[in-house]
């Protein structure tokens, strides 16, 4: 069976081919380091960590990279004030912008572990990769797509004959749909025309260039360091849908323009995650970061596990609710996953057939365009019957650790069952076991005592009816 995934780029699913037999070479867009990302993009990221994943569980090597932004750039409303989203964050925190920069990217690296995100191979910053940047400029010069005007200097769009390929925004249709919104630039040939540098002496972070002193613009960094850390031409970039254009039109332009090569293979985009039927916005009280979250009790596995139950390119609507619905499901695997070790009947050949239909399903749902919801289902399927056969004693231990080891192998690409497995200390496990033991037994004098050592170790035991929950104590 092949691998095919959906090229925004052909707008059709392909099979999925490496340009070296194996290896794949991936980017994915990061934050801007101004502040906390939201849970919109942290869609966006468990997207890229399940691409990841599966394509590991698939027998690749993967070496993926995720940029960080940490130049402020200029938004259309930024332009009037002068000031961009780094400088104001400083502005707001009373801190320098290279601190506000160090505080969100491990504010970043830590929402990344909470959510389970495998560590890239690299995670570059753009304000370390300005020299990179100047030589793609300097190349772009040369090769006539680039013009110096004024200090700073621009991609001439109108050079590049594919722009508009990804994004269906071509130069005619830009033309065409431009009304007075955007401010006039009189150095810019045509005003479609992209920044690569920008002149600003009073730029809050400023380099030296040939052209004058200032700030790279927002594109040149992604194929800048992806060429430097990927090569030319890779395998796969994603982002989140509104990534698509500017952004990576330009990257397209840029990358392919300088190399005379294609640049991206297949680009793979998120769609947008409403709230409670919503776009997220700061004025409407809907904007979560992670850490809202948590406060309000949600774990972000049962986050990553809600991610998962909509496939990456329809939009999500996220809720309460669904997170409630979530948190459910996702406490009936891990006790499944529980279940399985106290499993003591007769063996029961069903069980390998079992495993080998629900591997295949969640290939199958996985090489589509990576189906989670579809593959989620499959492994839910599977569990109902082997619960059933559990209740009649109708399977030993060996079939049991089977299964186990089949539902790690799929938690490798999902990534929401270990989680609490890690972070619970070994000494808390025994006694969980232990106290399990007691209560099958009827001993509650002993489970008692149990749950009180486990207590002194900072730990909350609690009873429900599908068994024990364990809950750090804050
Ligand atoms: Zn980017």
């Amino acid at each position: 069976m092949a691998i095919k995934f959906y090229n925004t780029l052909s707008k059709s699913k392909e099979v999925f081919k490496p340009i070296e037999n194996k290896k794949v070479r991936m980017y994915t867009c990061g934050p801007t380091v101004y502040d906390y990302i939201h849970i919109g993009n942290l869609r966006a990221y468990v997207f890229s960590d399940i691409l990841r994943r599966y394509l590991e569980y698939s027998g690749y090597n993967v070496k993926k990279i995720v940029n960080i932004t940490d130049v402020g750039h200029l938004t259309h409303e930024e332009i009037e004030s002068g000031i961009d989203k780094m400088e104001k964050a400083a502005k707001r925190e009373d801190k320098d912008v290279w601190d506000i920069a160090e505080f969100y990217i491990n504010a970043f690296k830590k929402d990344c572990e909470e959510m389970n995100i495998k560590e890239p191979y690299k995670l570059p910053r753009a304000t370390e990769h300005i020299k990179e940047m100047i030589k793609l400029v300097e190349k772009l010069i040369e090769k006539k797509y680039a013009y110096i005007s004024n200090g700073s200097v621009y991609f001439d769009v109108h050079k590049f004959k594919d722009y508009g390929k990804l994004s269906g925004n071509t130069i005619e249709k830009l033309e065409a749909g431009r009304g007075g919104r955007v401010k006039h630039n009189p150095d810019k040939k045509s005003q479609l025309d992209f920044a690569l540098w920008i002149k600003n002496e009073n730029h809050i972070m400023k380099w030296e260039s040939p052209w004058s002193v200032g700030y790279p613009g927002w594109h040149l960094e992604c194929s800048a360091m992806s060429m430097k850390y990927l090569g030319e031409t890779i395998d796969i970039h994603t982002g989140g849908e509104d990534n698509i254009f500017p952004h990576h039109e330009s990257e397209i332009a840029q990358s392919e323009a300088a190399n005379g090569k294609k640049f991206v293979n297949c680009w793979m985009h998120v769609r947008h995650l409403l709230i409670e039927g919503e776009k997220m916005s700061k004025s409407l009280d809907n904007f979560y970061t992670l850490q809202d979250l948590i406060d309000k009790g949600h774990s972000p596995k049962t986050i990553r596990y809600l991610f998962l139950n909509a496939h990456y390119r329809k939009p999500m609507n996220f809720t309460m609710e669904s997170l409630g619905a979530a948190k459910k499901t996702l406490d009936s695997l891990i006790e499944f996953m529980e279940k399985l070790d106290e499993v003591d009947g007769k063996k029961n050949p069903i069980v390998k057939e079992l495993i080998e239909n629900v591997k295949m399903e969640f290939r199958k749902a996985m090489d589509d365009d990576l189906n989670t919801p579809i593959a989620l289902s499959a492994i839910h399927n599977f569990i109902s019957k082997i619960n059933k056969l559990i209740d009649e004693k109708n399977m030993c231990k060996r079939d049991a650790k089977k299964i186990k080891k089949t539902m790690q192998e799929f938690d490798n690409v999902l990534g929401v069952l270990k989680i609490d497995k890690i972070n619970v200390p070994k000494e808390v496990k025994k006694l969980l076991k232990q106290r399990r033991i007691s209560r099958k037994n009827k001993d509650f004098k002993e489970s008692d005592e149990i749950r009180e050592k486990i207590k002194k170790l900072g730990w909350e035991v609690q009873d429900t009816e599908k068994g024990q929950k364990i809950i750090k104590r804050i």
